[in-house]
């Protein structure tokens, strides 16, 4: 009897290790998912605007492009650039261009909403917006709203003939299946002639006047 005691104390007292063996396994694997959900964000986010990064717009261009294709479902594509904003610099200091650069991003996070929609900055002062399910005339309008929106700000700016802070969109639809960078090259032309004929524009196919005219190309 007194082995048998000794026996299944010793078998309690390993009972008792595992189960706590188990919990803290538990606990780390925990911690290695939440740390492996951070690090997913860090390489995916924007570190200034908290926007999507690049590489996070490559991968749901490509990734929206191929689903686009399968289902033979529109796709748009719009690319904002802050106008004058080497000037925006020049005249308050680079650390207000880094909190004009924030309150674009914190806009067009509260305008890019829709279940699938991606905002992203692009690089620099420059964004671009993924809008699976839309034609041309709806991302024209979105863009429209997004020109509007940043000019409603009333963010000074000294060195821009309108006085604000103001942005130009180019827009481009998916007409067939398209690698990336043929819809990217054709907003950013769109996005050129919107700056070409003054800024403060959206260009698609065709250009809608900004609300103040705007000023002709430098
Ligand atoms: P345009 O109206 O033709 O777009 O002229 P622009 O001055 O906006 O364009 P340009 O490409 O000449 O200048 C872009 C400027 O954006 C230059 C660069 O110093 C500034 N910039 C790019 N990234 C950042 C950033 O992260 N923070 C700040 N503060 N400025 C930035
Ligand atoms: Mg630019
Ligand atoms: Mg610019």
């Amino acid at each position: 009897a007194a082995v048998f005691a000794l026996f299944a104390r010793k078998l309690i007292r390993q009972f008792i290790i595992r189960d706590r063996l188990d919990q803290k396994l538990r606990a780390y694997s925990q911690d290695l998912r939440r740390d492996n959900l951070g690090l997913h964000e860090l390489v995916h986010t924007d570190t200034l605007t908290q926007l999507a990064n690049r590489r996070r717009f490559d991968d749901v261009l490509a990734h929206e492009l191929a689903r686009a294709a399968r289902g033979n479902t529109p796709l748009a594509l719009i690319l904002l650039d802050v106008d004058y904003f080497k000037k925006f610099n020049d005249h308050y200091g680079h650390p207000a261009g880094d909190a004009c650069l924030e309150e674009v991003g914190r806009l067009l996070a509260r305008q890019v909403n829709r279940n699938g929609d991606l905002a992203a900055r692009y690089g620099g002062e420059e964004f671009a917006i993924v809008l699976p399910n839309t034609d041309l005339a709806g991302a024209t309008a979105v863009a429209e709203r997004i020109r509007a929106e940043i000019l409603a700000l009333q963010m000074p700016h000294q060195e821009s003939p309108l006085g604000v802070v103001s942005a130009s969109l180019g827009v481009a639809a998916l007409a067939s299946p398209m690698e990336a960078r043929d819809l990217v090259a054709h907003a950013d032309r769109q996005l050129y002639e919107a700056k070409r004929r003054g800024r403060n524009r959206v260009c698609g196919d065709g250009c809608t006047p900004g609300e103040s005219g705007g000023q002709a190309a430098q």
